[in-house]
């Protein structure tokens, strides 16, 4: 078997898409008689600064001699790569070999690219070392993202799907022509195994990019055969080209266990706490609270578009224990989900009087609480049971709002209770 790691193909302004690139590597091989065993799309760590979006790295796992395939993709690359844009690097590696047997040290690299940073030099000398075939173009930053979509098929074990159609070439950069009930009727045949195909809250079809470039759609799940029968479901306009890839969406791969006086910028956590201020919205509609342990705070935010996850970040109270998930950056966690795992059930409140049932009023600082009306005293303010709308366990953003490699609570395997958005 040989493995063909691919990445930094596209960019932001100009389009172009390296699952797209993959694609066109896999059929050329196939056309050459190779046998596609599978195609891995890899989010590798979304903190990464030069990324263009979901830091997409792919690998194609063919049954063909390893020199051919790097002519061929080296050719598609040279084709189809965004090369003009500045941020724009292309990497090929190309290994011999089974995937199930790559080098532990290229394992290692792909699981730190998911929650770490690397360096260009870093992926080189391990390249080096494994004897890999590679090409870097221009300043070669791809080779990071394609060294670790080549350990990636040893390095993680939690896999979906998603099956991407695309459109024909002279449609890019045109509005897509996809029929959006066909999209919520096809979603609905194969909830919950297949996800993130709408938001039924915004009644947004989140499976239909609006970037410019190739994709037409893309239908993620946990069943490729899933994807697929939702996908024919749809209705739109002709798809030049389809292909259902292997990958680490929805897995929170990227996630550390952390503390909140532990986290560093450009990185994504679990981290467990308690509120200690707000929550508070602020300026654009993003909603802020504080999260303390017993040595440190750090502020985390559901931004606007979090939309109605926001609704429950506004129902937090001071007090509320929570594990929270998100990216650090610069000092504010960016919410992904919460959990709540205990909630403040009682408010304090003036106390009433048990014979009057009037409100007691202050007898004066210090001095505790007294009845006008029949002299009944109380010392101070007496606890409450207070109406909770947030009940205990995980929430989510809604899937408009969903980072690729986010979790969603509908996959299961959860340690409380789950409240999943739709
Ligand atoms: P898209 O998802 O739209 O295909 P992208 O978001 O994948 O685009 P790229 O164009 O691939 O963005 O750019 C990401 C760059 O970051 C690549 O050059 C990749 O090699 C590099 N990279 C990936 N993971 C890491 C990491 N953990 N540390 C440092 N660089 C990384």
């Amino acid at each position: 078997m040989t493995i063909i790691g691919i990445d930094d193909t596209d960019s932001r302004e100009r389009g172009m898409c390296t699952t797209y690139v993959a694609d066109t590597i896999a059929r050329r091989l196939a056309d050459q008689s190779a046998t596609i065993e599978r195609l891995l799309l890899v989010r590798c760590n979304p903190a990464v600064e030069h990324k263009t979006r979901g830091n997409a790295a792919l690998a194609i796992h063919a049954q063909t001699p390893a020199d051919e395939a790097f002519d061929i993709a080296w050719r598609v690359i040279d084709e189809l790569a965004e090369a003009a844009d500045d941020r724009t690097n292309p990497g090929l590696i190309v290994s011999p070999g089974d995937p199930d047997y790559v080098p532990e040290e290229v394992v290692s690299f792909s699981r730190e690219a998911i929650t770490d940073h690397h360096t260009r030099d870093g992926a080189r000398s391990i390249l080096d070392r494994a004897g890999y075939e590679s090409h870097g173009w221009k300043n070669g930053r791809g080779l990071i993202g394609a060294l670790a979509a080549i350990g990636a098929w040893r390095a993680l074990d939690d896999w979906t799907y998603e099956h991407i159609t695309y459109r024909e070439p002279g449609r890019w950069g045109t509005e897509r022509t996809v029929d959006p009930e066909s999209v919520f009727d096809a979603a609905d045949t194969c909830y919950p195994v297949v996800w993130d195909t709408v938001d039924r809250g915004t009644g947004e079809a989140v499976c239909v990019p609006r970037t410019p470039g190739p994709v037409l759609y893309g239908i993620r799940g946990d069943s490729p055969e899933g994807c697929r029968l939702v996908s024919k479901r749809i209705e739109s306009e002709p798809i030049d080209y389809e292909r259902t890839f292997v990958t680490n969406q929805g897995t929170d791969g990227h996630l550390r266990e952390g503390t909140v006086s532990s986290v560093r910028t450009g990185y994504a956590y679990r981290l467990d706490g308690t509120v200690t201020s707000g929550p508070e919205t602020r300026r654009g509609g993003h909603v802020f609270f504080e999260l303390s342990d017993d040595r440190a705070t750090i502020d985390c935010v559901a931004f606007e578009p979090t939309k109605r996850f926001r609704d429950h970040v506004r129902d937090l109270r001071v007090g509320d224990v929570l594990t929270v998930c998100g990216e650090v950056s610069d000092g504010t966690l960016k919410l992904e989900k919460i959990a709540v795992r205990d909630r403040v059930e009682t408010e304090p409140v003036t106390p009433t009087c048990s014979a009057c049932n009037r409100r007691m009023k202050s007898a004066g600082r210090g001095q505790g609480y007294r009845c006008r009306r029949c002299g009944t005293s109380a010392s101070g303010k007496t606890d409450e049971p207070l109406h909770r709308a947030l009940e205990r366990g995980w929430y989510e953003v809604p899937p408009g709002a969903r980072r690729h490699i986010a979790k969603p609570l509908v996959r299961g395997g959860f340690d409380a209770q789950t409240h999943p958005e739709r």
